[in-house]
This record gives structure tokens, C-alpha cells and sequence, in this order.
């Protein structure tokens, strides 16, 4: 098979998708190219929390403090598994040289701005027809603490949050209880993100599919095993369908970019950080507000038909296995708030985690028509959309509508 398109994107997650959606949209011919998106990718059965509240990134100080603290911890949020992997150990070693507070500082403006800007675009995508029933809620995070340790990290935070100019609230206990009568956590307070918002990102994904099909776009369940280039450009795409021609392409592969990227020369530093996720079907979510609790760094979404809780950042290479153990704070909250948790399967998903918590956008320096689009870690839900406009916008040698230097692809 040899059929051209303007544009081949390799992978059907939501980061691919919204690619697929800006560029259809400025009128490229687009054809997505996945192998499995419903499997272990982490654009269905993630948290869909949309958190302009998120701008301090993984890599911050303390990180690996705390994960060597915890690397005895079954049940630890964070678990980092030694590895004698090069690749894994000059990430990790990237990844420290970026937990400074400079680094933070550096990149919180850089966070809050692609973060709101992409809120703005889920409004936009959710305004059309097709897109009413993917739960796009506008009510906020809270991000609750127990703990003395937890308030201080929250309310820090939360300072940080005030100073970039983002809408908090702190709230004592009886204020949080207030805001949302549905909690049954024991909490001392919490940290109110008004900014935030919510989506069913799985029907989010769907909803985007079937738009993208009904103006013209193709969508093929085919693995891509390599590329064909000629001066300094890809000009053909091999895959388990046969072979796809495009002007461009677009490698928005989630954690196993690198292992494309690499086929074309490039290297890219994302690892896979492994998270889980327990989806309890509900008539009506008794929740409103999705909530973080920072003790246990758990996550409780109310979605349309369900409340999913999430949590878990593992680092220990492709392993789906699910370890009960590590699940069970997410369990154990699952089991508080909702009947029937403890028949409802654990899910586990790859976050393509960078080394400094930012996005790789940008193009391949060796091939001018090909584009990098993963990375975004914890934040791929919320940066989505704007990661599809930058693309566009530099695939059709327009001027990004942020600056994208922080995102190069060889950064580091
Ligand atoms: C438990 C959990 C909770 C999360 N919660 C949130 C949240 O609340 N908010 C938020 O913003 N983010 C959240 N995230 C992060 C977010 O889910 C990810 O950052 C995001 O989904 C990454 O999207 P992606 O499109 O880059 O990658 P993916 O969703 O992994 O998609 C990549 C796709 O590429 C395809 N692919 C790979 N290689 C090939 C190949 N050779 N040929 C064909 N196809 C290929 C794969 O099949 C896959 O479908 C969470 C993640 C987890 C795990």
C-alpha cells in the first residue's frame, strides 16, 4: 500500500490526537498510526485532571530524597527500581541535575502558561457538537493534606501557585467540608485550585477520534517499524499495514518514542513512569470536586458514569505487572467512597516522563519534516491540546503561539 497524506502521526494517545486535530484543522490531511491505544498507553484510565495547579515539575528538590526514603516502602508513591539500564541511568542522572529550586523557578511560568492556554483550547474542542458527553467539568482541585508535612508542602505550594498569579483558596478543615460534603477523608485542610478542571479522558480520546474520522482524517491499528528517508528527510513509513506516504510526520509515541526517534538518529530522554488507576461505575458520582490527597498522593476524580482513582509513579522500565501492594493506598480509598470497588480490576498505564518535568516539542534537527511531540509525564492530560497547536503551528511554518525553546528536543 502506498497512499500519501500531509501528515502521519504515530500514536493514537491523546497527545497524537490533538496533534491530528490542529493540524486537520488548519486543512492538512492527517493519518494517525497507532498499535494499540486502549492497552498500556496512558491516555485512557489516567486521572484527566486538567491542573493549571501543577507547576512545580516532577524533578524538584527532595525527589530522589524521598524515593531513595521510600525504595523499602511497599506501599510508597513513588518507587525508583535500580537499574543498571545506561539509557535509564543518564536520565535518572538528568533527572537530579534538575531538582533545584532554580529549576523550579525556571519552569513554573513555563508550566502555568502552556497549561492554561491548553484549558482554554479543551473549551474550545468541547464547545462542538460530538464532544457533550466527555465531562469536561470546570469545579476545581482540592488538594487536601492530613499530615503536618503535607500542609506545609500544600501551602507552599500553594504560594508559589498565588505568586505565578493562579486562583487559590486555602481552606481549613470545616471550609474544605464545606466546599465538598461528600469527603470522607480525615483531612486538616486543604489547598482550593479554583483554575482546575476535569475530563473523562477516555471518552475525551473517542470523541476526538470520531471527529477527526468524520472530516476526513485516516486511523490505522498498525505498529510502525521503520522509515524511509532521502536528503534529510522521511519520505515513507513502514509499518504491520504496509507502507504510508506523508510530507511530515509527527512522532507522538508517548514512552516509546525513543525507540523510534532512534531509528531516525535522534535520542530522546522520556522513561516510562508506570501509574495506576481503579474505575468504580457509578450512577451518579456522590463527588464533585476532584481532590488530591498529598498524604497518600492519591487522586479522585468524579467523571460521567464513574469516580476514578489514581495514583503511583514508578520507575522500573516497560513492566505492566501490577503490584497489588504499591495499589492498595489507591485501593483503600476507592473502597471508602464507592460500593463494589473490590471487584473492578487495577489498571496500569506509561507516563512518558522527561528529565525536567517539561515537554519535548520541537523538530528533529536531521529531518526537517519530522516532529517531536511526547514527554509531558504527569501532565499529558492538561497539555494535550496546546502540544497539538504548537505542533501545528510549526508544521505549517507558522509562529508558535508560545515560545518553544524550553521544549527543544535535544535539551539535554
Ligand atoms: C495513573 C495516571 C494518571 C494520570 N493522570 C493525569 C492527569 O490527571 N492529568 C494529566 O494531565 N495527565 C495525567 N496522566 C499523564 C497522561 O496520561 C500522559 O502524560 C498522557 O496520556 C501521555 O499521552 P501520549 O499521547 O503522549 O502517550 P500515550 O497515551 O502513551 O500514547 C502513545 C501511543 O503511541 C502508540 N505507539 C507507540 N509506539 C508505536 C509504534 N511503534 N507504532 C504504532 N503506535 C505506537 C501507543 O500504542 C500509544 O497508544 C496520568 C497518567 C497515569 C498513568
Amino acid at each position: 500500500m502506498s497512499e500519501k497524506y500531509d501528515v502521519l502521526i504515530v500514536g493514537g494517545g491523546i497527545v497524537g490526537m490533538s496533534c491530528a486535530y490542529y493540524l486537520q484543522k488548519a486543512g492538512s490531511r492527517v493519518l494517525i498510526v497507532d498499535r494499540g491505544r486502549y492497552s498500556e498507553a496512558a491516555s485512557t484510565g489516567n486521572a484527566g485532571m486538567i491542573v493549571p495547579s501543577h507547576i512545580v515539575p516532577l524533578s524538584a528538590p527532595g525527589v530522589i530524597s524521598k524515593g531513595i526514603k521510600w525504595l523499602m516502602n511497599p506501599e510508597s508513591p513513588l518507587y525508583i527500581k535500580p537499574s543498571a539500564n545506561p539509557k535509564f541511568m543518564k536520565w535518572l542522572w538528568l533527572f537530579q541535575k534538575h531538582c533545584t529550586a532554580d529549576h523550579v523557578a525556571y519552569s513554573i511560568p513555563i508550566l502555568r502558561d502552556l497549561s492554561l492556554m491548553s484549558l482554554d483550547l479543551f473549551g474550545d474542542i468541547c464547545a462542538q457538537p460530538g464532544f457533550e458527553n466527555v465531562g469536561l467539568a470546570h469545579d476545581g482541585l482540592l488538594m487536601l493534606h492530613r499530615s503536618e508535612y503535607a500542609r506545609k508542602d500544600n501551602l507552599e505550594l500553594a504560594d508559589l501557585a498565588e505568586e505565578a498569579g493562579l486562583d487559590i483558596k486555602r481552606l481549613d478543615r470545616d471550609e474544605t467540608f464545606d466546599l465538598e460534603p461528600a469527603l470522607k477523608t480525615e483531612i486538616t485542610g486543604s489547598v482550593y485550585f479554583k483554575q482546575d478542571a476535569s475530563i473523562h479522558p477516555d471518552r475525551f480520546l473517542r470523541a476526538l477520534e470520531a471527529h477527526l474520522i468524520a472530516n476526513g482524517a485516516g486511523v490505522i491499528d498498525a505498529a510502525v517499524k521503520g522509515f524511509e528517508t532521502s536528503g534529510g528527510k522521511v519520505v515513507g513509513v513502514n509499518t504491520t499495514a504496509g507502507k504510508f506516504m506523508a510530507d511530515q510526520l509527527v512522532l507522538a509515541s508517548g514512552s516509546w518514542t525513543p525507540e523510534l526517534a532512534a531509528k531516525l538518529g535522534q535520542s530522546i530522554a522520556v522513561q516510562p513512569a508506570k501509574g495506576y488507576s481503579i474505575t468504580v461505575p457509578v450512577s451518579k458520582p456522590s463527588f464533585r470536586i476532584p481532590c488530591i490527597l498529598a498524604d497518600e498522593k492519591v487522586t479522585i476524580t468524579p467523571m460521567p458514569g464513574c469516580i476514578r482513582f489514581g495514583g503511583t509513579l514508578a520507575l522500573q522500565g516497560f513492566d505492566i505487572s501490577i503490584d497489588e501492594r504499591r495499589a492498595s493506598p489507591i485501593r483503600r480509598q476507592a473502597e471508602a467512597y464507592t460500593e463494589g470497588a473490590e471487584n473492578v480490576p487495577t489498571w496500569a498505564g506509561f507516563r512518558p516522563a522527561s528529565p525536567d518535568g517539561l515537554p519535548f516539542i520541537g523538530v528533529v534537527p536531521d529531518h526537517q519534516n519530522v516532529f517531536i511531540a511526547t514527554g509531558h509525564g504527569m501532565m499529558g492530560v492538561t497539555l494535550g491540546p496546546v502540544t497539538g497547536k504548537l505542533i501545528a503551528e510549526l508544521a505549517l511554518g507558522s509562529e508558535p503561539s508560545q515560545n518553544i525553546d524550553p521544549f527543544n528536543v535535544n535539551r539535554h
